[in-house]
């Protein structure tokens, strides 16, 4: 069997296939896209998931290579936003319908296990069905227990890259993979909804470390992938790297549809930052969660992760009727459910 006759197989990829699926993606694309989009259709039907994206801080103790937000980026306008900004936003969202609120930011301290506990358990007692995301990076086991027992159903942590010396690149010491990939064991037997994922393009990337991706996705099984491709950003040390590849990044999007096909796999906004219409073709194939941005406009600006990111009508709460129309112009429906993982395992 070839490489894409295992994948189709539903079989375990291997290394070499894996790396094979990548190498051949000219030749296999058009297949593996059709393939992909037969199962978001089984899986998930038309529907596209809505969270609504709350940028909570844009400070950072960390200080990955590729990230504005970065620490030794003193360029960067920091902020962070009070609770009562956070409840402020929440409401808001709610209003529109939103039942997912996303709590993403830099990893900063100010947002200690009793400040979280307590913003946790307010928007679950105020919105009791709505569910709770958080993406604020690492976290010891300790303080993840605490924020799942007030409330948090899901957490994003993409592992950046599967391979020990290429997470080195992107990261200086301590950062290390094993940090993460524990953190990311440790999420998953919290009980929460889990999310890995990877930047497409990335400085060192390569077929090899694709690969790896690939295989540490299948074999960590995580409920919600994230891919987007890397954006230079300014002011790091890789601010002159290229950008990742738009048509790569949705075929690795594909892949992992089909690697998992009841992911919940976001269309990022960095994909649309690249491309406009790269975000209608991932919905159409692979991807079915949007994620419009929830952050109060006056601090939106501040949360520079990459340069140019797109701040549209389309990639902000107050353009979801725009999205919607958008969306069924392309036969999509836009789902305000909490849209949560289908399945115990994602087989
Ligand atoms: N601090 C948290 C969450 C915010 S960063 C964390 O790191 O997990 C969220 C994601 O943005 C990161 O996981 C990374 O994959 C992505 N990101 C950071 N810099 C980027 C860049 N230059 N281009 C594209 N994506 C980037
Ligand atoms: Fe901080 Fe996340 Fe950026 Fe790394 S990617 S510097 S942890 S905000």
């Amino acid at each position: 069997m070839n490489a894409l006759e295992t994948l189709l197989a539903a079989q375990p990829l291997t290394l070499g296939a894996a790396m094979e699926l990548i190498i051949r993606q000219a030749e296999w694309q058009d297949e593996i896209i059709a393939h992909a989009t037969a199962l978001r259709q089984r899986h998930y039907g038309n529907k596209v998931y809505i969270r609504g994206l709350i940028e909570i801080s844009s400070y950072c103790r960390k200080d990955c290579r590729y990230c504005g937000l970065r620490r030794s980026n003193d360029r960067a306008s920091r902020y962070r936003l009070s609770r009562s900004d956070i409840y402020q936003q929440a409401k808001q969202g709610y209003e529109l319908g939103i039942r997912t609120f996303v709590l993403q930011g830099g990893e900063d301290s100010y947002f200690s296990d009793e400040r979280l506990e307590d913003i946790i358990s307010t928007l679950k007692a105020t919105y009791p069905e709505a569910a709770i995301t958080l993406s604020l990076g690492e976290r010891s086991a300790v303080s993840l227990k605490r924020l799942r027992l007030a409330g948090a159903d899901r957490y994003l942590l993409r592992h950046e890259t599967a391979d020990e010396s290429h997470y080195e690149t992107l990261h200086p010491k301590p950062m290390t993979l094993r940090t993460r990939l524990d953190c990311l064991q440790t999420l998953k037997a919290l009980g929460y909804q889990t999310g890995a994922g990877m930047m497409v393009g990335s400085p060192g990337q390569s077929v090899t470390t694709l690969a790896k991706d690939l295989l540490l996705l299948q074999s960590l099984s995580p409920e919600m992938v994230g891919i987007g491709p890397y954006i230079h950003a300014e002011d790091t040390p890789f601010g002159d790297a290229p950008d990742g590849d738009v048509d790569l990044t949705l075929y690795l999007l594909s892949l992992v549809r089909i690697l998992l096909p009841r992911a919940l796999i976001p269309a990022t906004t960095a994909l649309s930052t690249l491309d406009e219409t790269a975000r209608i073709r991932s919905l159409l194939s692979s991807a079915n969660v949007l994620m419009p941005n929830l952050t109060p406009p006056m601090h939106r600006a501040d949360y520079a992760i990459y340069a140019d990111k797109k701040a549209t009508n389309l990639e902000s709460i107050e353009g979801l009727a725009d999205l919607k129309d958008q969306l069924a112009r392309h036969g999509l429906q836009l789902d305000m459910s909490r849209g949560d993982f289908k399945g115990s395992s994602n087989v």
